[in-house]
């Protein structure tokens, strides 16, 4: 197991851009203010939707089987921020409902076009919490 104390640092409010890429926005943020380590929440709608599956199997990700195009309301996108090859990542989930209300999610990548998306992110403070390739599961996980 994998256990670490951290406290409350910072706390963010961000409206991102219409049309500018949902997870690109968040690095950006993250990575100007330099939060190493907190969470995120965003809802908003999106015009576009862009998600990954891991394939536990195959030990890798596919992205583009999952993409679709058409307006959806963000039900629920959350993650963490850690730092990746020495600067600050964001690691995303999303759920994102079409109009008859049918959801699909999955590992947020770049490729999901923002609509409206309102964000609050926490940022905490505690030992370096960074993300390096796992052997075992072939994902970067926190060390
Ligand atoms: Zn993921």
């Amino acid at each position: 197991m994998f256990l670490k104390q951290f406290e409350r640092g910072r706390t963010f409010v961000a409206k991102l851009d219409y049309q500018a890429d949902l997870l690109e926005e968040l690095n950006k943020i993250c990575q100007h203010e330099y939060i190493k380590a907190g969470y995120i929440q965003v809802i908003g709608a999106i015009s576009s939707l862009k998600y990954g599956f891991f394939d536990q199997d195959e030990k890798e990700y596919t992205y583009n089987t999952y993409a679709y195009d058409e307006s959806m309301e963000i039900v629920s996108c959350s993650g963490n921020v850690s730092v990746k090859d020495g600067k600050p990542f964001c690691h995303m989930h999303i759920v994102a409902s079409d109009k008859k209300g049918k959801c699909v999610g999955g590992h947020l990548v770049a490729g999901t076009s923002i609509y409206a998306a309102e964000v609050v992110i926490q940022e905490i403070l505690g030992e370096d919490l960074v993300r390096e390739l796992d052997e075992t599961t072939k994902l970067t996980l926190w060390k």
